[in-house]
C-alpha cells in the first residue's frame, strides 16, 4: 500500500475543511481535521485492505458485470435485475430491502446513523424488452447493450460494497448502497426522486456511479425537459376523404416551424426531435400523430422559452393545416403539448466537502478529472442543495445507448479505488478504541 499517498489523500481532505459534528469517542471520521486522527487513518488497516481488495478480484467484478448486464432491465421493468443485485448486496453483510419505487437499498450502518451517504448506480437501460442481450467477449473487451451504461456502475457498486465488507470497515456515517430505477429517458429520475424524498433530512452527500471512465466528474446538473406534442383529428380514407385536416401534416408543419427556432450557443441550449409516430396505414388519413422532443439548456429560462416555442409552433402548424383543408365538415384538429419529464438543474459548490473528497481521491489514485455538466441522477439532489456528483466507475466504455456498446475493463481498479475513497472521504471511518 502506498502509505505516503494515503497520507497525502488524508491531508487533502484536511484542506477541504470538512465540518463534522463531533463523533462519539470510539469513532474517528476519515475527514475530521485532527492530526492525531489523521495518522490513525493513514495507518488504518481496513481502509488499506478495502483498497487492495479490487485488483485480485477483477475477474469476479467483470463476470458480475456481464451477468447483471444480461438480465434485461428496460424502462419500468427493472425488477429482475433488482432482485439479482439484492442477492449480491445481502451476501456482503448489508441490510437490504426494496422500496416502493423499486430501488434496492443496502444499508451499512455507521457509527452515526443520523447522517447518510448515498452511493447509487441505476438499474435501467434504454433498451426495449425484446432486445437480445448477450455479452460477447473479444480479447480484452466486452460487448453488449448496456454493458457500460450501466453495467459498469452496477458491478462497481457491488464490488465496493464487497470490498468494504471483506475489509470489515465500519463507516462513521451510514452508507446506503443503492441500485435505483428510472434514470433513463421517461423514467424521469423517479428512483432518485424517491430516495431523496425518503432520506432528505439525513442526506449529507450523493455519489452516483454511472458508466465508465475516470476522466470527468459531473458537478453541474443539466436541466432538461422531455415534451410530447400530440395532434388528433377525425381520420378517414386517403381517397374518399381527401381534403379533411390531417394530424401528421399538421405535426410536420409545426415541426418545421419549431426547427427554425434559434437557440443560443451560450448558455448552451439544444433540442432534439427524437421520436415521431402516427397513422395506421399508407392509405388512411391518420387520426393521431405524436412527436417527442428533448430540450436541454444551461439556463432554465431558455428551457421555458423552447417549451413555449414548441407550443406556439404546434398551434401554428394546426392552424395552417386547418386553413388549407377544404373539408372541415367531419371535424377539426385538436392539439396539446405534454411534459413527459422535467429534470431540474443545479450546481455543486466548488468548496463542498464532497468535491474536496473527490479531488483528494483523484490525487491518491494519480487520476485527473474535469468537472462537467450533464443530466444524471445527481440532478435531483443538486437541485435542492444536497451535495452530489456523478462519476464513471473506471475502465473504458463507448457506444452508450447503442447496440454496439462496449466496455474495456483494463485499469478499472483505479476507478473503483477513486470511488471508494470519495465515499469514505465523506462518510468517515469509525475506528475502534485502542487502535
Ligand atoms: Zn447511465
Amino acid at each position: 500500500m502506498r502509505k505516503r499517498a494515503l497520507q497525502l489523500f488524508v491531508n487533502c481532505l484536511l484542506v477541504s475543511a470538512i465540518l463534522w459534528s463531533m463523533p462519539s469517542r470510539s469513532a474517528i471520521p476519515f475527514s475530521s481535521g485532527r492530526a492525531a486522527q489523521n495518522v490513525l487513518l493513514a495507518q488504518n488497516a481496513q481502509v488499506q485492505a478495502a483498497l487492495a481488495w479490487f485488483k485480485p478480484h477483477l475477474n469476479w467484478i467483470n463476470d458480475e458485470q456481464a451477468r447483471l448486464t444480461e438480465i434485461p432491465a428496460p424502462p419500468f421493468a427493472e425488477t429482475k435485475r433488482a432482485e439479482a443485485v439484492k442477492v449480491l448486496l445481502s451476501a456482503f453483510g448489508l441490510d437490504v430491502h426494496l422500496d416502493q419505487a423499486g430501488n434496492v437499498i443496502g444499508e451499512l450502518r455507521g457509527a452515526n446513523e443520523r447522517e447518510i451517504i448515498l452511493v447509487t448506480a441505476h438499474l435501467d437501460t434504454v433498451f426495449p424488452a425484446d432486445t437480445e442481450i448477450k455479452v460477447r467477449r473479444d480479447k480484452d473487451k466486452m460487448y453488449a447493450p448496456g454493458i457500460s451504461d450501466n453495467g459498469t456502475g452496477l458491478a462497481s457498486l457491488v464490488a465496493i460494497a464487497r470490498a468494504v465488507h471483506e475489509a470489515r470497515l465500519k463507516p462513521q456515517r451510514t452508507i446506503l448502497f443503492v441500485a435505483d430505477v428510472g434514470e433513463e429517458g421517461e423514467g424521469n429520475l423517479r428512483g432518485m426522486r424517491a430516495l431523496v424524498d425518503s432520506y432528505r433530512e439525513k442526506l449529507k452527500a450523493v455519489i452516483v456511479l454511472d458508466g465508465s471512465g475516470t476522466d470527468h466528474v459531473t458537478t453541474k446538473a443539466l436541466a432538461s425537459r422531455r415534451l410530447e406534442a400530440i395532434v388528433t383529428g377525425p381520420g378517414g380514407h386517403s381517397w374518399s376523404d381527401f381534403g379533411i385536416p390531417n394530424p401528421i401534416s399538421a405535426l410536420v408543419r409545426g415541426s418545421v416551424r419549431f426547427l427554425n427556432t434559434r437557440v443560443p450557443a451560450n448558455p448552451r441550449t439544444t433540442f432534439n426531435l427524437g421520436q415521431i409516430e402516427g397513422g395506421t396505414s399508407v392509405n388512411s388519413i391518420p387520426f393521431e400523430a405524436h412527436l417527442k422532443v428533448d430540450v436541454r439548456s444551461e439556463s432554465e429560462d431558455e428551457l421555458l422559452r423552447l417549451e413555449n416555442a414548441l407550443r406556439e409552433c404546434m398551434a401554428a402548424g394546426v392552424r395552417d393545416e386547418m386553413e388549407s383543408s377544404r373539408d372541415r365538415s367531419k371535424g377539426k384538429l385538436e392539439w396539446k403539448v405534454e411534459i413527459l419529464g422535467s429534470r431540474p438543474g443545479g450546481e455543486l459548490a466548488s468548496n463542498s466537502p464532497l468535491l474536496g473528497s473527490l479531488r483528494a481521491a483523484d490525487e491518491f489514485t494519480g487520476n485527473t478529472s474535469r468537472p462537467e455538466r450533464a443530466s444524471t441522477d445527481a440532478n435531483i439532489p443538486l437541485s435542492i442543495g444536497i451535495d452530489a456528483i456523478a462519476i464513471g466507475a473506471g475502465g473504458n466504455g463507448g457506444g452508450a445507448h447503442s447496440l454496439q456498446e462496449w466496455y474495456e475493463p483494463s485499469g478499472r481498479e483505479v476507478g473503483l479505488q477513486r470511488a471508494l475513497l470519495t465515499v469514505l472521504g465523506v462518510s468517515g471511518v469509525a475506528v475502534e478504541k485502542g487502535k
